[in-house]
C-alpha cells in the first residue's frame, strides 16, 4: 500500500494507535452497511468510506 505523510494528528482505524502530523499513513476502503428504507421495504445498502491507517498496518496489508 502506499503511504502518505500525514499533515494532522489521525487515529488508525486498525490498531487505534495515533498517527502524528508527519508520520506516514496510508488509507484504505472500508465497507459500511447502512439501511435504506425503499417502498416500504427496509434494504441494507453497502457503501465504502476511506478509513486511516498507520503505516504498520499498511504494511501488514502488503502481506496478505
Ligand atoms: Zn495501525
Amino acid at each position: 500500500m502506499k503511504t502518505k505523510r500525514s499533515m494532522k494528528l489521525r487515529t488508525c482505524e486498525e490498531c487505534e494507535s495515533e498517527i502524528n502530523k508527519g508520520d506516514q499513513y496510508g488509507q484504505r476502503s472500508k465497507r459500511v452497511g447502512g439501511i435504506e428504507i425503499k417502498r416500504g421495504f427496509s434494504v441494507m445498502v453497502p457503501f465504502y468510506i476511506k478509513v486511516d491507517i498507520c503505516a504498520a498496518c499498511a504494511a501488514e496489508g502488503i502481506q496478505q
